[in-house]
């Protein structure tokens, strides 16, 4: 068994204890159970005492198993997966463990040279795709910072870098309110997409709308280029055909007047529900004094993650075009 699955199966079986002692959803046992593993003992009161020993023993196990962060990322991902089999909204749903793993891929390869020392994710849901990155950029001393709405995921994403030993910083709060964060050298983001209910707030964005609720990913663009360095890079997941509404029209201006667009990678439609949800990979780069624009932008439609030879074909034409642009 790999040390993936034994981690899982110590995380699963603690939470299913915890989960039916205490009456609570897989996903709050998880926060639960995390919190234990991490501080090392059982925090909760009057556990039956069958669970109490269970707890104790599963502490025991964790304890003694080598694991790095990467390995406790996919572990408690596969928990992440059963806990959303309960239910969970589209928009919440975890960024997909390819798409992680090759957003992580793109983060070293345009930043490699650069020196980060902070990535912010807007929308961080479980912390998911923000850890990878980071595991992704492991040896140097970067900080996470991550905002989120839904209180139950900002928890999950706690336990999640905890676990990981990442060093994060979260907070519960809008996206797109007042953030009180310093800017960034990189910001990931798999992007909310929808309507964005608070009108008012909408209105301190150049990206609203003239009538009508405004759709979230726009303002949420114009956020990250608020928050993101000079020169800074900024990697979304945003969905097809970004340019085509009203806000997409500002958009362009907007993104004309403040970054280089670098790069735009269409996923495999195969990775969601129906084509109207299938999204895109949006590099941007903040003007700046060492900031440029690529001879020519990185645009592709990437093949199935699945298909190795075709993948590998693409790694192929990645590397040269990162080779001739960066
Ligand atoms: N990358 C995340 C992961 O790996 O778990 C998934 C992000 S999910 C596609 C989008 C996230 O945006 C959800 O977690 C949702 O709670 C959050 N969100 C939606 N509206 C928001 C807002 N106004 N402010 C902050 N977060 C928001």
């Amino acid at each position: 068994m790999s040390a993936v699955e034994t981690l899982f199966n110590i995380i699963d079986s603690s939470v299913l204890a915890l989960k039916k002692d205490c009456d609570i959803s897989y996903l709050e046992g998880l926060v639960e159970v995390s919190g234990n593993f991490f501080e090392g003992k059982i925090l909760q009161d009057g556990l039956y005492s069958s669970t109490y020993d269970r707890m104790k023993k599963e502490i025991v196990k964790f304890e003694g198993l080598k694991k790095d962060s990467e390995t406790t990322r996919r572990a408690f991902q596969l928990a992440l997966l059963k806990g959303m089999k309960e239910g969970v909204q589209a928009n919440h749903e975890m960024t997909p463990d390819a798409v992680a793993m090759f957003m992580s891929y793109l983060v070293q390869k345009f930043t490699g040279k650069k020196e980060i020392i902070s990535v912010l994710d807007p929308a961080v849901g479980t912390g998911n795709l923000l850890t990878a990155v980071l595991n992704g950029r492991l040896g140097n001393d970067v900080k996470g910072f991550g905002v989120d709405a839904d209180e139950l995921l900002v928890q999950l994403a706690y336990a999640n870098a905890n676990l990981q030993e990442n060093h994060v910083e979260l907070f519960h709060s809008d996206g797109l309110g007042a953030l009180y964060i310093d800017p960034v050298d990189a910001i990931v983001s798999d992007l909310p997409i929808g309507y964005y209910p608070n009108e008012e707030r909408a209105q301190e964005f150049e990206l609203n709308t003239e009538e009508g609720m405004p759709y979230i990913h726009y303002l949420y663009i114009e956020q990250c280029v608020k928050h993101i360095k000079e020169d800074g890079y900024i990697f979304l997941l945003v969905p097809n055909h970004l340019f085509e509404t009203e806000q997409g029209k500002k958009l362009h201006s907007f993104i004309h007047r403040t970054c280089y667009i670098q790069g735009l990678l269409q996923l495999p439609t195969t990775l969601f529900k129906s084509e109207q949800f299938a999204k895109s990979i949006f590099v941007l780069q903040k003007k700046g004094p060492t900031a440029k624009a690529p001879t020519q932008v990185l645009l592709a439609e990437l093949p199935q993650f699945t298909n190795a030879e075709a993948m590998a074909k693409m790694m192929m034409m990645l590397e040269k075009w990162f080779t001739k642009e960066i």
